[in-house]
């Protein structure tokens, strides 16, 4: 790995320019650890001026003085560099944003600002600038502010988290010092911004090692203020069919969603399925329950995510993974129109996760029962089942065609009348035929509504529904 001939440009012209120029930062890190970095950050000691006039394609943030040089590559990562002047960071008093940048001369004043070490390092194609043994610290694998500590963590409280996010993504220890003050300093992360705080998380989770990561978020503090609620299942012991409390199931769970390389939704689904646990556990002779469990969890869930600003879609697809991840099944006695009807409640295009969020999930309970080949039933019994319809916009009748053939006009009667033919459609899909529906669509219009209701319940999941409603009611969610 070497630095690529778009970034060797830049470099080549600010110096023949007469101004000194490296790679700096995350990108030389990545570069000594033969891993290709997601950004390349340049630094020098032309002023931003001068930058623009050497690069005339770019784009200049007057607020961090950064010059963002556009260059003609095809490659994403490569297409825009940011090129900074020297610059020292004067006083934090918002612990997060520099209230001025101050242009230096000196590189080694430009390091110092950095956050640890192993970040803290510039390079070109004939030196490495390493003045805080950053390259000592990526060979013992160590993470380590540049400076004091927590003077580092006060004033900038979101590398508190960037200390235990490079744990994770590159597998190495915070060292003693520096830990010692993450968890002094750990209350500060409250001031951060929660989208900053998502983005970190969001790093975490998609790293290789999330359960160490999540050990040290807990032992530091970080966790309590971060994500409270998954901190609540922190010895919270489970019902004989468990050997980890709630908080290490959770985690290790997400440990293994992040080895079998799920998404970032089904890991952060794997994390929070059992969030609902320490609120609904109640003792029942010697053992506990935790009845509705994935009816608090999923609603815990839907607001955890929103403080943090997940998107809309993030938050939807994984409330509904935690809502679901309890699905009963036993491979004797589920039958095809059972998988259909676990089909119409899970929605086909959740399925999949729901089977790896299960996966996940059994291995994480550190017990031999994950049985995957009843798991491969089952996924075998519902991709049989996908082939049919089994929602309302799938039958070969919609309610325009109610109107049209029966003369109804628009009323709740259109969607109980369809309701009640998906009921028989899940029970035999052969009856998904037009001539076959308006037909039976004639005798259904003339029923009682009550009796039509509770024909279509069996498709809409009533039960389901009902106890939703009542566990919401109880428990305040
Ligand atoms: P990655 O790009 O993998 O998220 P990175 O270390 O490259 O990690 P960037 O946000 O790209 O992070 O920042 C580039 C460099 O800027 C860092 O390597 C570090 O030198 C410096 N830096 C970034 N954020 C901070 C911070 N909060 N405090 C001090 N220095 C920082
Ligand atoms: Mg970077």
């Amino acid at each position: 790995m070497t630095i690529p001939t778009e970034v060797q440009q830049i470099l080549t012209s600010l110096q023949e320019g007469g101004f000194e120029a490296y790679v700096v930062g995350g990108s030389v890190r990545d570069l000594l650890l033969k891993k290709t970095p997601k950004d390349w950050d340049i630094t020098t000691n032309a002023l931003p001026e001068k930058i623009q006039e050497i690069f005339p394609k770019h784009f200049y943030n007057n607020r961090f003085g950064t010059v963002t040089v556009l260059t003609d590559s095809k490659k994403a990562t490569l297409k825009e560099i940011e090129v900074t002047t020297y610059r020292i960071d004067t006083e934090y008093s918002d612990k997060r944003h520099p209230d001025n940048v101050e242009f230096t001369e000196d590189l080694k004043q430009d390091l110092a600002r950095r956050d640890f070490t192993i970040n803290a390092m510039a390079m070109n194609d004939d030196s490495i600038i390493d003045p805080f043994d950053g390259q000592k610290d990526l060979a013992d694998k160590v993470i380590r502010a540049v400076g004091d500590p927590g003077a580092r963590f006060a004033e900038d409280a979101l590398r508190l988290l960037r200390a235990v996010r490079f744990t994770a993504q590159l597998n190495f220890t915070i060292e003693p010092k520096t830990l010692t003050d993450v968890t002094a300093y750990a209350e500060g992360i409250r001031v951060v911004s929660h989208e900053r705080v998502r983005d970190e998380l969001v790093k975490l989770i998609m790293s290789d090692h999330p359960e160490a990561a999540f050990m040290l978020l807990e032992e530091t503090g970080l966790l309590a203020m971060v994500l409270p609620e998954v901190q609540e299942g922190v010895g919270i012991g489970q019902n004989k069919h468990h050997i980890y409390n709630v908080f290490d199931h959770n985690i290790k769970s997400l440990q293994f969603a992040a080895e079998f390389d799920y998404s970032f939704q089904v890991r952060l689904a794997s994390l929070l399925h059992d969030i609902g646990k320490p609120r609904t556990k109640q003792k029942k002779g010697n053992d506990y329950t935790f009845y509705a469990h994935d009816i608090v969890g999923s609603r815990m869930a839907e607001k955890l995510l929103r403080r943090l600003k997940f998107s809309n879609d993030t938050v939807a697809k994984v409330t509904h993974l935690v809502r679901h991840h309890m699905f009963y099944y036993d491979v004797g006695k589920v039958t095809e129109a059972g998988a259909r009807r676990l089909l119409r409640r899970v929605g086909k295009d959740h399925f999949a996760d729901l089977i790896k969020l299960r996966i996940a999930e059994r291995k994480g309970s550190g017990v031999p029962k994950a049985e995957p080949y009843r798991l491969r039933h089952l996924q075998f019994l519902v991709e049989k089942a996908a082939q049919e319809p089994v929602s309302v916009g799938e039958l070969t009748i919609a309610g325009g065609d109610l109107m049209k053939e029966l003369g109804l006009k628009p009323s709740p009667q259109i969607g109980g009348i369809l309701n009640a033919l998906l009921a028989e459609v899940l029970d035999d899909p052969k009856l998904n035929e037009r001539e076959h529906l308006l037909k039976r669509a004639a005798e259904l219009k003339d029923i009682d509504p009550d009796k039509l209701k509770a024909l279509g319940e069996a498709a809409k999941d009533a039960e389901e529904q009902k106890r939703e409603d009542d566990i919401k009611r109880k428990y305040h969610v």
